[in-house]
């Protein structure tokens, strides 16, 4: 599977072991028997590549998949995926019709909506699969507890939309013991019970990654853990202890050359040889999602040995500094992986934001590789 792209004839590219995101899985399916598996493949998998991330989630016996908007459910009922495919964002009017064509799963979280989508059910004969959304204190999408109750009353008459799911979202579940968690899970766990009043067997969902690690009380009837199984969920008690990230960013040495002391490298010259000093060009720049703010401070890894990235990052290229050694046009480099200094969370930090960000800014041009 290499979605499309030949490996190997780009010289940077994206390594992802599917065989760690299969263990990662049957971690998770471990750890929580009795509800179902919904993996969220929003923003193409967080970088990792939609369709086999999706596919291979498949065969990993996840029950469900999540994306954010209809573009990301198109491109996979093209695959012929069957999976139910949860649609989490707000849907608009024009997009109905596609929803109800791909068989897609959507969000219904305001009464204006679930109108609109009865009218073009009804013109068109044709029922659909609607998840309710609850705004337990994301502030965010969602109806309130009281007006959702009522919506799905209304619903439970609706000969066109079929409610299959409720559904909340947590604002502080990565820390653990947090007190709008706790809040959330029962406001959430007081919806469901009166909605089972009226809906039996309607699937209840709320937990995030978060959720899943710290908040049992938050896994009701299906989970929806995103960066938990891609393995870069960072305070995971031990029971998830095995998770582990499988993403690597590569790429092979495109130049060298020896410039005297005092040269300056890269745009701006902010970056001076203190020595006469080997120095290698990369073929990954912040047009590959390598941030220009990690100019001066990240490293990389060559043949097992770290060197500073040196001078500004372009948006194609990057140089780094080899002191000494030897390396050759064609060597492999490491960007990110697995090591100290050059993973994720490592890089994330340099960048100050999160390991999502970075993941879902790695470029469509970086082929995607795919170990099994
Ligand atoms: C992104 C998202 C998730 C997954 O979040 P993680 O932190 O990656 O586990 C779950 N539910 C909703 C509604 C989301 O938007």
């Amino acid at each position: 599977m290499d979605d499309g792209h030949i490996p190997y004839y780009h010289p940077a590219w994206i390594e992802i072991d599917l065989k760690q995101f299969k263990i990662n899985l049957s971690i998770i399916k471990k750890n929580v028997p009795d509800s179902l598996l919904c993996l969220p493949v929003k923003a193409n998998a967080y970088g990792h590549g939609l369709v086999a991330m999706a596919k291979t989630a498949v065969n990993g016996g996840v029950d469900y998949l999540a994306v954010s908007c209809l573009q990301e459910g198109i491109l996979l009922r093209e695959e012929e995926i069957t999976l139910p495919i949860l649609v989490m964002g707000a849907i608009h009017e024009d997009q109905i019709p596609s929803l109800l064509k791909y068989n897609l799963d959507f969000s219904i979280s305001s009464h204006l909506k679930a109108t609109m989508v009865s009218k073009v059910c009804s013109i068109q004969k044709k029922s659909c699969r609607v998840h309710i959304e609850v705004d337990t204190g994301m502030q965010r999408t969602g109806m309130r507890p009281h007006t959702a109750l009522a919506l799905l009353k209304e619903l439970s008459h609706n000969p066109w939309i079929n409610v299959v799911g409720i559904y909340s979202h947590m604002a502080t579940a990565d820390q653990p013991n947090h007190a709008i968690a706790n809040q959330q899970i029962s406001i959430f766990n007081q919806v469901v019970d009166e909605a089972r009043l009226f809906m039996h067997h309607i699937i209840a969902h709320l937990a995030n990654s978060g959720g899943v690690v710290h908040y049992p009380s938050s896994y009701f009837d299906m989970i929806r853990p995103g960066i938990l199984a891609l393995g870069y969920y960072h305070h995971a008690t031990s029971s998830f202890a095995d998770i582990k990230p499988f993403l690597s960013l590569k790429a092979k040495v495109s130049y060298f050359k020896v410039v005297p002391k005092d040269s300056g490298i890269s745009y701006g010259h902010n970056y001076k040889t203190n020595r006469d000093s080997r120095i290698i060009t990369v073929p990954v720049g912040y047009g590959d999602g390598y941030r220009r703010s990690l100019s001066n401070m990240a490293l990389v890894l060559i043949h097992g040995k770290l060197y500073p990235v040196v001078g500004n990052i372009c948006m194609d290229q990057c140089m780094v500094d080899i002191g000494d050694d030897a390396v050759f046009v064609g060597d492999e480099v490491s960007l990110i992986g697995d090591h100290p200094h050059i993973s994720l969370n490592d890089i994330a930090k340099l960048c100050h934001t999160i390991p999502y960000e970075i993941l879902c800014n790695l470029s469509m041009r970086l082929p995607r590789v795919y170990l099994s």
